[in-house]
């Protein structure tokens, strides 16, 4: 094949892109879908994952179902390729076009004018949640006793808080500004040279976070959507996203959402058939609550910072980043994600574990509305998983598995998705 002269995607022929009527997402039999390899390990990973992702619709549709997938650059490969535009507009413009695609990790190049393309990604398309399942899958190693109780569903808002990237270093003059101001007009006291950063967080930004959460668990069957804040310390911020959370669900929810107290003060408690309960933790308690009884929750939304951490720390209790899956959304486009980096050391050894970026093909699945698909795949890897066949990861943590390539893994999915 050889290599696009432009980062302007020819699309294939025979696909039609997805698209909203009324809100509604329309998804063809054959739908553009985008893919980014990746950097580093992404070579190794996303073949994979494609070629696993396509096996399992043509087994469970039968070929009447198929999706054309449409290469886009980001990263090293669109640098090499386009003159050392790391982040070329049209694939953001195809992104948008196509509503759908899935990218493998990227670097964040050194001294290339980005924090990293990965917040580049998000801010430019407005991906302002962050969505993490996570649960456990038989056979996968973990530090539980009782793994298979964790079964949440994050949503990290994505754009707001210290994440905003509103910091002045010590000794500017921007600082020396903003110190004054504080000091003189505020009477605010903080050590002298020090950093400054400021965390703003909004009713519009904190409100469309939590609606998504509370919309995902209404359709998916869930039983409890928590806010995890740090709303004690952090009264009008963080206190704030609690409040805007309780008031969202009263403007807009009334008739679907019970919140934990009245539970208790109006339905004895007992959760009203039909309704989900939405409720409040403070989020360092929350991480001591998802190590302990993990089954008293079920969606989580979060601020950014509080997210970031929680998702990783929770993934790690069923099998760490290297399975974890994600996906950045805003209303209509999603992005599906490894979670982790491009473990540079690793790259192109065939050797890392494909899980992370094979979950978040599972969740494309489901988001398209193909859970057939998305299950067989489930199925296949946990039955792959239990049957030891694992990647080096795993089998150092599995006494007795079989330690295989990424591809050789790719392979053994595939045949038990055949069975
Ligand atoms: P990393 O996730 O790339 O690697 C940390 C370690 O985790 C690796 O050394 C490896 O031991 C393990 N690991 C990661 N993925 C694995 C897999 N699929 N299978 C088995 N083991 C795996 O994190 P890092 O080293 O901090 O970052 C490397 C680069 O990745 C940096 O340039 C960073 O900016 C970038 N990064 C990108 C993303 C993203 O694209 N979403 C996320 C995190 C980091």
């Amino acid at each position: 094949m050889t290599a696009p002269s432009s980062a302007v995607p020819s699309y294939p022929a025979q696909g039609t892109k997805i698209r909203y009527e009324n809100d509604r997402m329309v998804v063809p039999d054959e739908p553009l879908i985008g893919y980014v390899e990746g950097d580093g390990i992404g070579v190794d990973i996303t073949p994979v994952c494609l070629n696993i992702c396509d096996r399992a619709v043509e087994r469970a549709y039968g070929g009447r179902r198929r999706i054309r997938w449409v290469e886009l650059f980001l990263g090293e490969k669109a640098a090499s390729r386009f003159g050392g535009d790391y982040f070329p507009k049209a694939t953001l413009e195809a992104m948008q076009d196509l509503v759908v695609s899935i990218k493998g990790p990227l670097t964040t190049p050194i001294g290339g004018g980005f924090r990293s393309l990965n917040v580049s990604l998000r801010q430019e398309l407005d991906l302002f949640a962050c969505v993490r399942p996570v649960r456990y899958y038989r056979g996968v190693p973990s530090p539980l006793r009782e793994p298979e109780k964790v079964d949440v569903v994050l949503f990290r808002e994505n754009t707001e808080d210290v994440y905003a990237g509103i910091e002045y270093a010590a000794g500017t003059p921007e600082n020396e500004k903003l110190t004054r101001l504080l000091r003189d007009e505020f009477h605010a006291r903080f050590f002298d040279g020090s950093a400054l950063g400021i965390k703003p967080m909004s009713a519009f930004g904190s409100k469309r976070l939590i609606r998504k959460a509370i919309r995902y668990a209404l359709d998916h069957g869930r039983r409890s959507v928590t806010l995890v804040h740090k709303g004690n310390i952090m009264k009008y911020t963080e206190g704030a996203f609690r409040q805007w959370g309780y008031d969202l669900a009263r403007e807009e929810f009334s008739d679907s959402v019970v919140t934990e107290d009245e539970v208790q003060s109006r339905h004895g408690g007992r959760v009203p058939e039909g309704k989900i309960v939405l409720k409040d933790r403070i989020a360092d308690i929350m991480f001591q609550m998802m190590l302990l009884r993990p089954d008293e929750f079920d969606v989580i939304a979060t601020p950014n910072l509080n997210g970031d951490y929680l998702s990783d720390a929770v993934a790690a209790e069923v099998g760490g980043v290297g399975i974890a899956p994600g996906a950045n959304m805003s209303d209509r486009v999603a992005v599906f994600e490894a979670t982790h980096g491009t473990a540079p050391k690793h790259a192109g050894k065939n050797i890392v574990n494909p899980g992370s970026l094979l979950f978040s093909m599972v969740m494309l699945l489901e988001h398209i509305g193909w859970t057939e698909a998305a299950e067989a795949i489930r199925r296949a890897y946990e039955r792959t998983v239990v049957d030891g066949v694992v990647t080096y990861d795993f089998a150092r943590l599995k006494p007795g598995s079989k330690e295989v390539s990424t591809s050789a893994f790719g392979d053994a999915v595939c045949e038990r998705l055949e069975r």
